[in-house]
């Protein structure tokens, strides 16, 4: 079986090799969760728990057309407080789907500290749609997540119907991907100067101008996705935003985006 390059594996028990798990005695039902972990070749965590968006429906729903991709590993926390915790190195990518818009000091200076060492360390970064806007008093996360929700700028085009436009087709991530419709809120208020590769875009109907839909770039020797779609479970639907979605996650994480 594959080696697991799970970043935990040397401090996780149930992340072991199926062959060897016998030996600690474990029922059944822990053998088969460690087979399916096993399986997995990166290990990603969603984080959530708050947000002016309604996280309880989406992020069941994010982490289903994650799991598509039966080579990632996902998980939930609703803790926005486990960002402080030594084990959030132990994921291979960190799926951003909260914003503390109403206390973004909480959780506090050290979650945030310790958010940026595990990317700036290797730990891949997601970031879904209003997670733009976390932290958004700290210039230090605004560099993490690429492009940053800009207070001055309020914006986003009201709901409703819009094309999104695969503009890099040689990008591992949107390689073979056609452009398509959604429905969901396009982002134009994001601002930021880090470098960053636009894999997609759309135009809004507030201005005019095309923004981007999908782009990438690094933080220290983290890989960041990021992609600004994603208001509600309606905008996950679309097969093609999902399928963004979960390339991003795989390749965020060290693995080729579409399996091979
Ligand atoms: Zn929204």
């Amino acid at each position: 079986m594959d080696t697991l390059r799970i970043k935990a594996v040397a401090g996780v028990p149930f992340l072991l090799s199926a062959s060897v798990l016998w030996v600690g005695g474990l029922t059944s039902r822990n053998t088969l969760a460690a087979d399916a972990a096993a399986e997995a070749l990166a290990r990603v965590l969603i984080v959530t728990g708050e947000d002016p968006h309604n996280w309880r429906e989406t992020a069941p729903a994010l982490k289903a057309l994650l799991t598509k991709d039966r080579r990632l590993h996902v998980e939930v926390t609703e803790d926005l407080e486990f960002l402080a915790d030594p084990k959030l190195h132990d994921y291979d990518a960190l799926v951003l789907h909260f914003s503390n818009w109403e206390h973004p000091n909480q959780p506090g200076k050290a979650a945030q500290e310790n958010l940026q060492k595990a990317v700036a360390n290797g730990t891949g970064v997601v970031v879904v749609h209003f997670a733009s806007a976390a932290f958004r008093e700290n210039p230090e996360f605004r560099k993490l997540v690429g492009r940053a929700w800009d207070a001055e700028r309020f914006g986003h085009d009201p709901g409703g119907k819009f094309r999104v436009e695969i503009t890099d087709v040689e990008h591992p991530i949107t390689d073979g991907m056609e452009s398509f419709e959604t429905e969901d809120e396009l982002y134009y208020g994001l601002t930021g100067k880090p470098p960053i590769t636009v894999l997609a875009k759309a135009r809004s109907k507030i201005d005019g101008k095309e923004y981007p839909m999908a782009f990438v770039y690094n933080y220290g020797k983290g890989r960041g996705f990021h992609c600004p779609l994603g208001h509600n479970v309606k905008a996950f639907e679309t097969p093609a935003a999902g399928e963004l979605f979960r390339r991003g996650t795989a390749w965020a994480a060290g693995l080729s985006p579409v399996p091979k």
